[in-house]
């Protein structure tokens, strides 16, 4: 067997738009971040598919994946890493269209298992209920943590293949949908199938100091986890400017992601 990770889409969060006329709006092959992981037997057809965030553009990403495309499309788990649009935008069109695909195979309808903290799910019961009610499966994570918390594992029921929640910080997203009161929605993943580890870090901001200084035996453990990988995809906005007009952009920079990374070098452990 083996395990592959797509990244369906790394684009910007504001893409496609309706009355823009620049060049990222112009281009028709952007998507949002988000990645398909697929483990493929040994024709090449896949038995799992785990799909990390569902922005614009995904779905268009997943018609035409080598490993996905038409009779080889399937759809395991949807995990999400928080509520943010570019980060649920495709919502409606993968739950509609992979229920039409369904229907055309004659299988029945099986909502799809779907991971959040409860924080997102707050976001999604409000921003996207029609989906929630009708197609989704959730699995909450069932707490409100802070940032650096390993959580645990999600229940995958899917072989030796390991997916663990890391609580993170990202301040433009961490607020409760109604009172805007803070509320924890977001988190990274390190993924593990035998000794192979994939890490996804996105959407973070300046605040996970935890990460370089942790200051609690949990904090240590998160770093550990995070530490070592054989691939990590970690994201920043900018080369230095963290802040705009006095506010926090929400994601880091290009320097503080090279401090974190250097928290994960697998010499410290
Ligand atoms: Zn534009
Ligand atoms: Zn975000």
């Amino acid at each position: 067997m083996a395990h592959v990770l797509i990244v369906n889409g790394l684009d910007h969060a504001f893409l496609r738009e309706f009355g823009c006329r620049c060049n990222r709006c112009l281009n028709p092959k952007v998507a949002n971040t988000s990645v398909s992981l697929v483990s493929l037997d040994d024709n090449d057809d896949p038995l799992y598919h785990l799909l990390f965030d569902v922005g614009m553009g995904v779905v268009d990403s997943l018609v035409e994946s080598p490993c996905l495309s038409g009779d080889k499309a399937r759809l395991d788990w949807l995990i999400l890493s928080h509520w943010h649009p570019d980060h649920v935008l495709g919502l409606n069109r993968l739950c509609e269209t992979w229920k039409r695909t369904l229907r055309r195979r004659g299988k029945p309808w099986q909502p799809i298992s779907t991971w959040c903290r409860n924080g997102t799910a707050e976001w999604l019961r409000k921003n996207h209920d029609y989906e929630w009610n009708c197609f989704l499966d959730p699995q909450l994570s069932g707490e409100i943590h802070p940032p650096g918390i390993r959580l645990a594992p999600i229940q995958l029921g899917i072989g030796d293949l390991k997916v663990t929640p890391i609580t993170v910080s990202h301040r433009t997203a961490d607020m409760h949908p109604k009172t805007r009161e803070k509320l924890y929605c977001c988190a990274s993943f390190v993924i593990e199938i035998g000794s192979k580890k994939a890490v996804l870090l996105w959407d973070i901001d300046n605040k996970n100091g935890w990460i370089k200084d942790p200051l609690s035996y949990e904090q240590e453990e998160a770093v550990k986890l995070l530490s070592g990988a054989d691939y990590l995809f970690i994201d920043c906005n900018t080369w230095s400017v963290e802040a705009v007009n006095g506010q926090n952009t929400g994601h880091t920079s290009f320097s503080t992601v090279q401090d974190y990374v250097r928290a994960f070098s697998p010499r410290l452990y």
